[in-house]
């Protein structure tokens, strides 16, 4: 194995690899088995829901999500909004039926304390391969759409400051400043 799965931390903006479209992954192997489930364990100590690949410093096409059922949260849904575990997400895509949106408050790992209001689809649909190669497809709603749209962006380079409306921008850029002066500082 090149890298070392138990090395991986998550990365904080403005890390440049935050900002790379991500490369699709040809082989499935143990190594990717590795990372993913590194991944897993990163985004449960974190508390977090989502985590893709870029944030753990890999330009990989690649994230996990746990968005576990809740008051209001429900694996048993048409669709689902909710996972009973965690799921891998390798190459996916993600197709967005209607051209409604709603606004919902979104933070991230890798800008902490920064959150905002995000307008996204409240349904879509991913197609993507699992761990063993299999191609699966799922239509979800609620936060795990979000969550799912949310981790799409990060393989995209895209990340929640470049999607809140100007308002969130004005508000939360003392504390992306904050985060640029850090790095600068490391
Ligand atoms: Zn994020």
């Amino acid at each position: 194995m090149s890298l070392d799965p138990a090395s991986l931390e998550i990365v904080i903006y403005p890390d440049p690899v935050l900002r790379q479209r991500a490369d699709a992954i040809a082989d499935i192997t143990d190594e990717t088995r590795a990372v993913a489930a590194r991944m897993i364990e990163l985004m449960h100590r974190a508390e977090g829901i989502g985590l893709a690949a870029p944030q753990v410093g890999l330009s990989w096409r690649l994230f996990v999500a746990h968005v576990p059922p809740d008051d209001g949260r429900s694996t048993d849904e048409t669709p689902p909004t909710a996972l009973a575990t965690p799921v891998v997400f390798i190459n996916p895509a993600v197709t967005m039926p209607s051209a409604e949106l709603e606004s919902h408050e979104e933070g991230c790992l890798s800008l902490p304390e920064i959150r905002g209001p995000i307008l996204r689809p409240p349904q879509i649909t991913i197609d993507a391969m699992d761990i063993e190669g299999t191609q699966f497809s799922m239509r979800v709603s609620g936060l795990l759409a979000r969550c799912l749209q949310h981790e799409f962006d990060h393989i995209e380079g895209i990340l929640i400051i470049d999607r809140f409306p100007q308002m969130a921008r004005l508000r939360t850029r003392s504390a992306v400043r904050a985060l640029e002066r850090d790095a600068q500082a490391r």
